[in-house]
């Protein structure tokens, strides 16, 4: 992990990595009260805007990515550690009559597919695609 943060060029401070080391815990995007609590419990008493400094100097190093989750209290910003070279994994509902295609819009959900995937021993090299049957052509 020091050597993946060292390749960038930004500075390893002790913030940074406290924040780099719970989102590589958490192996999933969480939001910044959650990387606050996560830094208290491992002893490194911070306060959420310094929180959300460092998340935004990491996402500019495209060391982080921003997520939005949406729930019934709204919308927040998730976060998500991005280790290694990171492969894009579009996810497309591709109709079956027509052959159009629509992006999933769920960034989150093509990477759990992807986890799941590799979990059985899958690499997923190619984007996902999900046959399905599109609006119009169910009219038709
Ligand atoms: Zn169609």
């Amino acid at each position: 992990m020091q050597q993946w943060l060292r390749q960038t060029s930004l500075r390893l401070t002790i913030g940074r990595m406290a924040v780099v080391r719970v989102l590589v815990q958490a192996q999933g995007p969480v939001d910044a009260e959650s990387v606050l609590r996560g830094m208290a419990e491992q002893g490194n008493s911070t306060s959420l805007a310094t929180v959300y400094r460092i998340l935004k100097e990491l996402e500019q190093h495209a060391l982080v990515e921003r997520e939005w989750h949406h729930n019934s209290l709204g919308t927040r910003s998730c976060y998500l550690i991005k280790l290694g070279p990171q492969r894009k994994r579009a996810c497309y509902f591709h109709c079956d009559v027509c052959g159009r295609r629509r992006k999933l819009a769920e960034p989150a959900l093509a990477n759990q597919l992807a986890a799941a995937a590799e979990h059985e021993g899958y690499d997923v090299r190619q984007e996902l695609v999900v046959v399905s049957r599109c609006a119009a052509c169910i009219k038709n």
